[in-house]
């Protein structure tokens, strides 16, 4: 995701603390709380510039959307997509993924979405990697035990490792798609990455998996 530094970020991230929650670790297993509402919880990780999560959020306004997003200058953007679109049933976090156990509870979480995660294509980063290990361990955790992680990339190396991971983890593959958009779902909403991968001719790929 290209990063252009914003000076006013940190201003702006003071000033709309109802939308990124500062401190999001106190919210743990009190998101519901903070929504004011039972709705279920889904969480994208990576959120980038917001155009999925508002997207999602408009389409399921029963569905509290919370997106983790690292970069601060990339998650100023998601958060001005959000205010323009008036939701309420959104709330953003900025902060590493890594930290997952500190933000939600056993079991808070119904869905986690996996939005073309950064492909870390060589062997000595597989550890960063969205979908390494490590990262399903504590998606593991937070996910109901019904809930869903899904998955979608343009990169197929990283698809195919993922796919390996998850089977090697122990997770139920649902759904596998080589192929998204021509297998048309009229419920996909797009990235950002889908949308400029997508026009480019790529295949999109999607897996829709749970652990047992
Ligand atoms: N999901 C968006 C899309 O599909 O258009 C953005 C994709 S971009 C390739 C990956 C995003 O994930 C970047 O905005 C990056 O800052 C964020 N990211 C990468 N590693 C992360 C981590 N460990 N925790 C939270 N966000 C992360």
């Amino acid at each position: 995701m290209r990063q252009r530094n914003k000076p006013w970020a940190d201003d702006f991230l003071r000033e709309n603390t109802d939308l990124i929650i500062p401190n999001a670790n106190e919210y743990k297993n009190k998101w519901k709380d903070l929504f004011g509402n039972d709705s279920p919880i889904h969480v994208e990780i990576g959120t980038g510039k917001g155009q999925f999560i508002v997207g999602m959020a408009r389409q399921y306004p029963h569905i509290n959307f919370i997106g983790i997003e690292l970069s601060k200058s990339v998650i100023v953007t998601a958060a001005q997509k959000v205010q323009e679109s008036g939701l309420s049933n959104i709330r953003l976090i900025q902060e590493n993924a890594e930290n997952l156990l500190e933000l939600f509870m056993e079991n808070e979480v119904d869905t986690i979405y996996l939005n073309f995660s950064d492909p870390w294509p060589k062997n000595r980063h597989e550890k960063r990697r969205l979908t390494f290990r490590t990262f399903l361990e504590r998606y593991e955790e937070v996910l109901h035990p019904s809930g869903e992680l899904i998955f979608k990339t343009d990169n197929r190396g990283l698809f195919e490792y993922s796919l390996v991971s998850f089977s090697e983890y122990g997770l139920l593959l649902k759904e596998v798609s080589l192929d998204l958009h021509r297998d048309d779902d009229p419920e996909n909403i797009m990235t950002e990455y889908e949308e400029k991968f997508s026009a480019k001719g790529q295949p999109i790929y999607r897996c829709k998996a749970v652990f047992n």
